[in-house]
């Protein structure tokens, strides 16, 4: 029996930071450049020089509104930003700029669309920070400070805006986080507020786990797993974390709450610290900066950026084409090409596939394209039209002219040639597997150099096969 049958539940939260594209850092005007240079991007206040005072970046104070009107939180009305106390040599200033007690945005929810109905995830809260510098270690084998020949502190990426946003831990299995994870990223995106790419680092995540029998009240203690950058090594390292905690509490052991690594070579967690409360941090309002109240107007308009979200497009779109498509359609970025070629005739399921496996044609050619899928064209044109479309322009009646073949005369024969050569093929057709279909289909086309008109061949095998 595995863990999952046995009656635990998983509980699972997630602490999900974002770099925001603004133009310049959060609290002074050094501009941000991702892969420049090593400390290029530097000036007093970045770098906590004594008296050097912050103002905030007012662009980044819209950007979280924005974003947490998306995900329907409540708007502070008084924010207040606050030091986070603690040592770190990529943290000159002793503290961190973020937000405590008075965060931007509240209390808000993301209903996920699933393929079993909707799954609304609560958020506790986003706020806005400013990310630390980044310390290189260089020369060594494992990245590590051990064995390296020498660290490198890049101030570069000390005071970028970064916004964190806090789930509730409502998230009841490793698919599900992901999946959440997924649906955030693009919503992030969508809005232009950052580009949520974990490979780049612009997107980061916590992930709080615990465990409880189903049915039970409250929480057991937590175990964090900080700085994921890969969903993959998210969805393996809660299944672990499930686990290990599961096994534990059947051991009868005590669980304390701790921050743990996630080591995929040994699929395990291992402990890394125990966790600091709150108070190790000293929080306290930030006395160099006013408070943060943003006039309603501005929340207004805000709120009239909004455009559909991914979520509810993907509801919409799964009438269409099912969830699963919709939802790979809307997180792929696919779907702008399968709405181009919709809008000029495509049948959406025919124009959601196209996006999909011939995905990287210009936009621009999507009326000439529309056309010759439309047009009984040979499969070689459309292979030829598509593969220039990714290029630049296309004149769709260069391929117009090459029509497949759809006559019966022509094909007939090809087809019973290709059945008496295949005697085996055709038992096991007709002893029920009709997947055997595909390969008399591809056989066709071979004979005819794609030539063939598929809808015809299709027809004309299923009428002889029958026997
Ligand atoms: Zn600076």
């Amino acid at each position: 029996m595995s863990a999952h049958e046995s009656g635990w539940e998983l509980v699972c939260g997630l602490e999900v930071h974002c770099h925001l594209k603004t133009r310049t850092k959060m609290f002074c005007r050094c501009a941000l450049e991702y892969g420049a240079a090593e400390n290029t991007h530097v000036c007093p206040v970045c770098l906590a020089h004594p008296g050097a005072l912050p103002v905030p970046n007012g662009k980044a104070i819209e950007m979280t509104i924005l974003l947490g009107l998306a995900l329907d939180c409540e708007i502070a009305e008084h924010a207040v930003f606050a030091r986070k106390n603690y040592f770190y040599p990529d943290l000159p200033k002793g503290y961190q700029i973020s937000q405590y007690e008075n965060p931007l945005c509240g209390p808000g929810r993301f209903v996920v669309p699933t393929g079993d109905g909707d799954r609304e995830i609560g958020i506790v809260r986003a706020h806005l920070e400013e990310d630390a510098a980044k310390t290189v270690h260089a020369g060594g084998a494992t990245g590590r400070s051990v064995g390296a020949e020498y660290s490198l502190v890049d101030f570069n990426r000390g005071g970028t805006p970064l916004l964190e946003i806090v789930s509730a831990p409502d998230l009841r299995s490793a698919d599900e986080a992901m999946w959440f994870l997924r649906l955030l990223r693009q919503t992030i995106a969508e809005l232009g507020v950052s580009d949520a790419e974990m490979e780049k680092g612009t997107l980061r995540a916590d992930v709080n786990v615990s465990v409880r029998n189903r049915g039970e009240e409250g929480f057991r203690p937590r175990w964090e797993i900080k700085n994921m950058n890969s969903f993959t090594f998210i969805g393996r390292a809660i299944e672990a974390a499930f686990r290990q905690q599961v096994a534990a509490h059947e051991a009868g052991e005590t669980l304390v709450q701790s921050t743990y690594d996630y080591d995929p070579d040994t699929d395990r967690l291992t402990v890394h610290r125990s966790k600091e409360e709150a108070d190790d941090y000293r929080y306290f309002p930030e006395p160099d900066l006013v408070p943060v109240e943003p006039r309603a107007e501005l929340v207004e308009r805000l709120r009239g950026q909004l455009r559909e979200r991914p979520t509810d497009r993907i509801r919409r779109l799964a009438e269409e084409l099912g969830f699963a498509a919709a939802a790979e359609l809307v997180t792929t970025g696919n779907e702008a090409k399968a709405e181009a070629l919709a809008a000029e005739g495509v049948e959406w399921k025919a124009a959601s596939a196209i996006a999909m496996n011939r995905g990287d044609f210009l936009l621009e050619n999507a009326t000439a394209l529309a056309r010759i899928v439309q047009a009984n064209v040979t499969r070689e044109a459309l292979d030829e039209a598509f593969a220039a479309a990714a290029n630049g322009p296309i004149d769709a009646e260069t391929y117009l002219a090459q029509t497949a073949v759809g006559d019966e005369s022509e094909l007939g024969p090809i087809i019973d040639a290709i059945l008496a050569a295949n005697p085996g093929q055709v038992e096991t057709y007709r002893g029920g597997k009709e997947g055997v279909l595909g390969f008399f289909v591809g056989a066709v086309m071979r004979e005819t150099q794609g030539k063939a008109d598929p809808k015809v061949v299709n027809r004309l095998l299923l009428e002889k096969l029958k026997g």
